[in-house]
């Protein structure tokens, strides 16, 4: 396991290789590693991946790296996986994705067939999944017990408690953002127990309230903040149990 430094909390999507961030990715990066706040910058194809592992080798530690193609993506790109498999071996990789379904996409063939390869390598490496999931629930929950998929994350959760349940069962964490803000999100966060939720802020998107514009990996506290006052639990509580849960599924194997 990669030895860490005390981590108050930890963004689990993340994508700071995009070019929202071209002009001050350093300052961001300082910002959120000084508040001791870790990060998985989440590759979306290639060469996206490989910017993703730059980035995360730019540090000793706080910075990780998620290698995959989205499903957005694959109707113009093609999934290697030896090229893929190249750029997991590298020990700053510690999660498969994202990858997933989503329903606004084209060529949903081609969407399983990849979703399907991300599981496989996913366990050749035992590493965990990062799930993208629009309107296809009941389709990726069925995948993932045909695969035996059992270890990652449903990114930006948004289905219903049953679905919920479900991805429980089988083992995943549910990644809540500040789409909480935008949807009504009670039911499901006080349904869940913490032991289940991982945080993220999806940057440079779903920027949470009172912040405006471009989201950053700083502005994850508003996300546990949220997270707290639904429940009616203490701040810290939602920092350390997600912060662990976020340990426990990416860096274990690390
Ligand atoms: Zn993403």
């Amino acid at each position: 396991m990669l030895i860490y430094e005390i981590m108050k909390l930890f963004d689990t999507h993340a994508h700071l290789n995009f070019p929202d961030f071209e002009k001050d990715r350093e300052e961001v990066i300082e910002r959120a590693l000084r508040e001791d706040i870790s990060l998985i910058n989440v590759g979306t194809d290639i060469e996206e991946s490989k910017k993703v592992i730059r980035i995360a080798e730019s540090r000793e530690k706080g910075l990780y790296a998620a290698a995959g193609l989205h499903p957005l993506y694959v109707g113009k790109k093609d999934f290697k996986t030896k090229e893929y498999a190249t750029l997991v071996k590298n020990k700053k990789v510690v999660a498969i994705g994202e990858t997933g379904l989503d329903n606004k996409g084209e060529e949903k063939e081609k969407q399983v067939k990849i979703f399907r390869e991300h599981i496989k390598l996913a366990q050749s490496f035992n590493l965990p999944l990062i799930i993208h999931c629009r309107m296809a629930h009941r389709e990726v929950i069925k995948i993932l017990k045909e695969e035996k998929a059992g270890k990652g994350v449903v990114h930006c959760f948004t289905g219903s408690l049953d679905e919920a349940e479900e991805y429980l069962k089988l083992g995943f964490y549910l990644g809540l953002n500040g789409i909480i803000f935008k949807m009504d999100f009670k039911k499901i966060i006080n349904a869940l127990s913490l032991e289940n939720i991982v945080i993220e802020t999806d940057c440079p998107f779903l920027t949470p309230p009172p912040k405006k514009g471009r989201n950053e990996p700083l502005f994850l506290r508003y996300i546990a903040e949220k997270i707290a006052s639904t429940k009616g639990v203490f701040l810290q509580e939602v920092e350390e149990k997600t912060t662990k849960n976020a340990i426990d599924l990416f860096l274990s194997e690390r």
